[in-house]
């Protein structure tokens, strides 16, 4: 178990591809830590780099109070799971497992002790004498696991740990991943691309894009206080709603208004927001608003956003209703209660709605900054003291992506085990 620290840490490839700019975050003793963002934002450099798998170009780590930014992987007290998790093919799931420890030369007691305990712990035991071919890819993965886990490290990374499996063993293993953390309680780095698995597993996310740290904070802040555009458009499905608005200050009130003239709905800020675009002394102007589609609600009143019916989406719990309004599409989630069966809307039905103060974001047309944000570091701005907002309910679950199909495991395969003490001639 240990805190780490990363403090200004910069990765430049070949001197000409800055994969992560200035990366600071101070990570909690069993805190459980997400880097989340688009394919090739920096993640996995990152997380290699703690891992001591890259070298840094600027800046330090610190893992425990040590310094390790020259500290060979071996001797970080680490343990990484990737996605493409190698197993040895000819060895069975105990062999596996107990790998490490056996080439460290533990006492065989201690290694079956802690095979069996890591094992209990991933649900395995009855695997323990299969080979990996014999086992499902969850199975395998929850090997690769418990390889990691017998070492007992101090730190746990995982690089896409659940990307190679199809969508409904993903979601499985995401539960189990909860588990593994309460039970091994140490300090995790986890590395994905999907939002719901950030969101349902850190304590805190750390948004990237191109190598820039976009916000860090908690699932809730994240996604009811996103520092920016890009924040607010990448956590949060379906995504967040964005309208050319106007912002209006009346004095020591503050109002938005979107739709053109005589139309537009205009609705006034909740208190909260009122007070933060106060203290940020920001004035009247054109901006994005930002509106989360459970956030919008269908109503008879006059006094709304004119839309039409494109497409309604039945989804079970709720129905998602594309309607065009403001000359583009937008997504309004109206939940349904138990009896209602949610008919689906015919194409062209007009509608209107409206949204709450608490619910709308303003965001800076230039910038994309959220204006309830004091002007700061682009890096890591500071959230507004938490208020909630509207119904404070998780991201509905994501549409999966076809997953690409499971590796099978190769005849021969070099596993190439940088924590693991040299040596490596057995196998
Ligand atoms: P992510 O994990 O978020 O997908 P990576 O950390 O793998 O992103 O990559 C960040 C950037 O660094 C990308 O532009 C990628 O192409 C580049 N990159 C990654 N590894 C190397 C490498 N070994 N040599 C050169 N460029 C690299």
């Amino acid at each position: 178990m240990a805190d780490l620290s990363l403090r200004k840490v910069k990765k430049v490839y070949d001197n000409t591809v800055v994969a992560v700019q200035a990366f600071d975050l101070e990570i909690a003793d069993k805190e459980f830590i997400v880097l989340v963002g688009p394919s090739g934002c920096g993640k996995s450099t990152t997380l290699r780099m703690v891992a001591g798998l890259e070298e840094i170009t600027d800046g330090e780590i610190y893992i425990g109070g040590r310094k390790v930014n020259t500290v060979s992987p071996k001797d970080r007290d680490i343990a990484m799971v990737f996605q493409n998790y190698a197993l040895y093919p000819h060895m069975t799931v105990y062999d596996n497992i107990a790998y490490g420890l056996k080439l460290r030369k533990f006492p065989k007691r201690v290694i079956d002790q802690k095979v069996r305990e890591a094992a209990e712990i991933l649900d395995i035991t009855e695997l323990l004498k299969r080979k990996p071919k014999a086992l499902s890819g969850g199975q395998r993965q929850r090997v690769a696991i418990g390889r990691a886990i017998v070492r007992e490290p101090q730190v746990f990374l995982m690089d896409e740990p659940l990307s190679n499996l199809d969508a409904k063993l993903r979601n499985q293993m995401r539960s189990e991943i909860i588990k593994l953390r309460q039970k091994v309680n140490t300090t995790f780095i986890y590395v994905t691309h999907d939002q719901t698995e950030a969101m349902t597993l850190g304590d805190r996310i750390v948004i990237m894009r191109d190598g820039f740290v976009q916000q860090v904070g908690t699932p809730q802040e994240v996604f009811h206080h996103p520092a920016n555009l890009f924040v607010a458009g990448f956590i949060g499905t379906p995504q967040m709603n964005i309208f050319d608005a106007r912002l209006v200050r009346e004095g020591e009130r503050y109002f938005v208004a979107v739709g053109e003239g005589a139309a537009a709905h205009t609705v006034e800020l909740s208190p909260e927001k009122q007070a933060r675009l106060r203290a940020c002394g920001v004035e009247s102007q054109p901006v994005k608003l930002g509106l989360r589609p459970e956030h919008l609600t269908l109503t008879e009143s006059d006094d709304a956003v004119y839309a039409a019916v494109d497409v309604s989406e039945m989804m079970g719990s709720a129905v998602h209703i594309h309607v065009s309004a403001c000359g583009q599409d937008v997504v309004i989630v109206v939940p349904l209660s138990e009896e209602e069966d949610g008919e689906a809307l015919p194409m062209g039905t007009p509608v209107r709605f409206t949204f709450r103060g608490s619910a709308a974001h303003v965001f800076d047309v230039e910038t994309g900054r959220n204006l309830e944000y004091p002007i700061a570091r682009e890096s890591e701005p500071e959230a507004p003291a938490g208020e909630e907002q509207g119904p404070a309910e998780k991201p509905a679950a994501p549409t999966e992506e076809a997953p690409p199909a499971p590796e099978g495991i190769p005849e021969r395969e070099t596993l190439d085990d940088p924590f693991a003490e040299d040596d490596g001639q057995e196998g």
